[in-house]
């Protein structure tokens, strides 16, 4: 006689975030950093790309990285209200955001232009507060910064302005997941170029260039600070990078019915499936408000009892089937719709290339209302170095 264990209460659908995959990539890219000397500043923008920033930044912290990258000032400011006290820089603002709470809260900010240091002087001035502020320089990604004619300007007006302290000098690569590709070296000589300008107006600012894929495959362009995200994720910013990073994501859900099904039924809306043969489908109750793509509809695989089985008929809103031929398949078995490809599951990479597009859009889609996030893994806890406080 076998005790059946009890069925574990679980979401309907979920996505689990394992943190010691998290603090295990962290390891390998501070570890890379600290080999030439750099620090590493880990990028939780999105909501930690979707994996929950406060807890994505605490791991992070704990495992090697000293400070955090972030777009808006708001989500630096939730950093900040999650325990986060670490070194934070926030990098794109949009006219009328409030720079002010932004350094209130000792956030650093990205400034690209002389109306932007206009902007951050004003919100010194009315809080007192000197700002940190990061320069940034447009050396061929042609998106945000100063462009080389407009960089001497800005840093001669850093230079003048009461109430900022440049803390560092930084712009973005074009190719860095091609990395020998030649716009790198045109990239990095405007680089170098636009530190020789602040250096001759009097600057010592810190230089930062390199992402994920620069962290992993460039040591010569580490500077003094690497900002890796998409790899802190587990997710490999290079095709078949030399490193083993953990996806820290597994998408989840469970089956909630099981049926047997005559030969010649058609499955789903539309029918645009039917079975061939009298077969076992199984209802998971997660669609396409879940992070499960309509588009996928045929092309998509889980790992259901222990394989690869295909999901079959049209991807709705609140739910799949999934054929599992004549096996048998309990209510309440677990669903992996990707997550760390172990023994051959799909993962965030091969639903990026089912969709024609890159893992850091899957794994950013996965804030959604129905969708739980669990974390897992060893917690972080209290305080950490860096005066990084974690209150959980
Ligand atoms: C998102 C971002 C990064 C991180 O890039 P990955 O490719 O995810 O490592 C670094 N720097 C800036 C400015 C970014 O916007």
């Amino acid at each position: 006689m076998t005790t059946m264990p009890a069925p574990l209460p679980r979401p309907r659908a979920e996505v689990v975030i394992d943190l010691d995959a998290i603090r295990h990539n962290v390891a390998i890219l501070a570890g890379c950093a600290a080999a030439s000397g750099a620090a590493t500043m880990a990028v939780v923008k999105a909501d930690g790309y979707g994996h929950g920033a406060i807890d994505v930044a605490a791991a992070a912290l704990q495992a090697g990285a000293s400070a955090l990258g972030v777009c808006s000032v708001e989500e630096a400011l939730a950093l900040r209200h999650g325990g986060i006290n670490a070194p934070v820089l926030a990098w794109l603002h949009a006219p009328g955001e409030d720079l002010a709470a932004g350094l209130a809260a000792g956030v650093e900010l990205g400034v690209y232009s002389t109306g932007q240091l206009d902007t951050v002087a004003a919100a010194t001035a009315a809080t007192g507060a000197t700002a940190r502020v990061h320069l940034k320089v447009d050396t061929g990604l042609t998106r945000g910064g100063a462009s080389s004619n407009q960089w001497p300007g800005l840093v001669r007006a850093a230079v003048a302005t009461r109430g900022i302290e440049v803390v560092a000098i930084w712009s973005h690569l074009a190719h860095a997941d091609d990395p020998d590709h030649p716009i790198i070296e045109q990239q990095v000589r405007r680089f170098d170029e636009a530190y020789q300008v602040a250096r001759e107006a009097g600057l010592r600012p810190l230089r930062h260039l390199a992402n994920s894929a620069a962290t992993l495959t460039r040591p010569d362009l580490h500077y003094d600070l690497v900002r890796p995200g998409i790899a802190v994720y587990g997710l490999s910013p290079v095709p078949g990078v030399g490193y083993h990073l953990l996806p820290a994501m597994t998408l989840r859900s469970q089956v909630a019915m099981v049926k047997r099904v005559p030969a010649g039924e058609g499955v789903s809306y539309g029918h645009v499936w039917h079975t061939t043969r009298e077969t076992t489908l199984a209802l998971v109750p997660a669609g396409y408000a879940d992070g499960v793509p309509r588009v996928l509809t045929g092309r998509l695989d889980v790992w259901l009892a222990g394989r690869r089985r295909p999901v079959v008929g049209r991807v709705c809103m609140d739910q799949v089937m999934v054929d599992c031929g004549d096996d048998l398949v309990a209510q309440g078995a677990e669903v992996i719709f990707f997550g760390t490809g172990d023994s051959g599951a799909p993962t965030a990479a091969e639903w990026a290339d089912k969709l024609g597009t890159i893992h850091y859009e899957v794994v950013a889609g996965m804030v959604r209302p129905r969708l739980t996030r669990t974390v897992c893994g060893r917690r972080p806890i209290a305080v950490d170095l860096n005066g990084t406080r974690v209150v959980r």
